[in-house]
């Protein structure tokens, strides 16, 4: 399983960093004959697992996990024509069934709001029965034109969270697009991994829905990547599929949902935040291993090894996940090895050590050696993962915000979305908006409140929002 690194890999050339980390340090192979699909190598679902654990984990305090089938009839998939609208050219669908024609096309699922709402219609009967909550975890499929990458761009995606939830009034739903966004903020910031927050502009919000929130994060190259939604539905999805609950009163009235969903972008976003030119970085509160444990013996050492064993031990009583390394390769290889794939800690024990009853101490973000008494040295390692989560995050909220500015033209804006993202006053008016993308060569991707009167950088007419402009993966 070994592999030597061909090359270093420099992450200023972000592109070839990342199209080469992730087969290296075994998180994804790329190999598999069909494009825009990938394998996750075992270390990498290793990691999946974890993200989705702390995922499920913020979910499940206030929504229930379900499992609803791959395959939407065509019929119902086009049932809500904004919906269809934004999706058909991206459905692949099942036609054959052996050797038979089928009688109506089955579309595997681009989302599954078509999937779901039909049994919601089926649920739903009085106000006692809401809010309903639901999210699942599964595989969507959506046959990209544009160049696909791995984890950022795919045909299969692999990892959809996709969470749907039914209420009563238009209010109760807005209030669960702020639970949601609250929910995803909390997520992040256990990734590490910074955020920008804007409702999207009209045309490119989520198809059959009122209006969408979007989480932005920027990749090292300063693009960004869209790496999670919220949507208010109204009451179009409900009109509809016929979802409807009796009032107290005895009336019948339509529902109100909102639906929101994170990919493995997530996984994607947080590679590529905390990775450098020495490999990746997991944050501690998701790595499978937080720390490893590498005797140094040139030769056998008994006492060495012995004294390693017993430390991973305390490591695994004081909750740490912890690897002895024992494997008969030079100690620089596996530094090397554990490194490149991200391992927050490591802990050498060598005879020097043993002498003077301490561990020494190498953290993955700094590279800073410490020693620690070998009796203590647990707790010390669990001090310096919570210490490397805090720095990691902080040292990526400032990397992002050190590349927002704030812009009075859309010439300035055109420099700054090169290396960056650009925030500039806009009237709210599409002509004007056309012509600022036009002319920063980027995309208006999000919206939020001004905080000072301002005129619009295009026209001069009373500002409306503040516009936030990139170029997006
Ligand atoms: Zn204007």
């Amino acid at each position: 399983m070994e592999k030597k690194p061909d090359a270093p890999l420099k992450k200023d050339n972000f592109q070839e960093w990342w199209q080469e980390i992730l087969g290296r340090a075994e998180i994804v192979d790329n190999r598999y004959p069909v494009k825009g699909l990938t394998v996750w190598h075992p270390s990498g679902f290793a990691l999946r697992r974890r993200v989705y654990d702390l995922l499920r984990s913020l979910l499940d305090r206030d929504h229930q996990e379900t499992l609803f089938p791959l395959l939407i009839p065509e019929d119902q998939l086009a049932r809500e024509a904004a919906h269809i609208k934004g999706f058909e050219k991206e459905v692949y669908w099942v036609t054959r069934g052996g050797g038979e024609d089928l009688e109506v096309p089955l579309a595997l699922r681009p989302t599954s709001e078509t999937a779901i709402y039909p049994m919601f219609q089926l649920w739903v009967r009085s106000h006692a029965d809401l809010p309903i909550r639901i999210y699942q975890i599964v595989n969507v499929f959506r046959h990209e034109t544009k160049h696909t990458r791995p984890l950022i761009r795919l045909r299969e995606i692999t990892s959809f969270k996709e969470a749907h939830t039914v209420h009563a009034t238009w209010e109760e739903a807005d209030a669960q697009v702020q639970a949601a966004t609250q929910l995803y903020r909390e997520f992040f910031d256990h990734l590490g991994v910074p955020y920008i927050i804007t409702r999207r502009p009209d045309w490119d919000k989520f198809p059959g829905a009122d209006y969408s929130v979007a989480f932005d994060t920027m990749m090292p190259d300063g693009r960004t990547l869209q790496i999670g939604t919220i949507h208010h539905l109204g009451d179009h999805f409900a009109r509809t599929f016929h979802i409807q609950y009796e009032a107290p009163g005895g009336e019948r009235k339509h529902a109100h949902q909102t639906c929101y969903g994170i990919s493995e972008r997530c996984i994607a976003a947080l590679l590529a935040t905390h990775g450098d030119d020495r490999g990746l970085q997991i944050p501690p509160t998701v790595a499978p291993i937080q720390a490893v444990v590498i005797p140094i013996t040139y030769g056998e050492n008994p006492q060495v090894l012995q004294a390693a064993r017993g430390f991973r031990e305390a490591l695994e009583r004081a909750g740490v996940r912890a690897r002895l390394d024992e494997r008969n390769l030079r100690p620089g290889e596996k530094y090397y090895h554990w490194e490149f794939r991200g391992v927050p800690l490591r802990v050498e024990i060598g005879p020097k050590d043993l002498q003077k009853n301490q561990v020494t101490l190498v953290r993955r973000d700094t590279l800073e050696r410490t020693t620690a008494p070998l009796d203590r040295g647990a707790e010390e390692v669990q001090r310096l993962l919570r210490e490397m989560g805090d720095s990691l995050r902080a040292a990526a909220r400032r990397q992002m915000e050190s590349r927002l500015r704030s812009c009075a033209t859309t010439a300035e804006a055109r420099r700054a979305t090169e290396g960056g993202v650009a925030w500039l006053t806009w009237c709210g008016q599409k002509d004007c908006a056309e012509a600022i993308e036009t002319e920063t060569e980027s995309a208006l991707l999000g919206l939020s409140p001004l905080d000072a009167e301002a005129r619009c950088v295009k026209c001069g007419a009373p500002g409306k929002h503040r516009a936030l402009l990139g170029r997006a993966y």
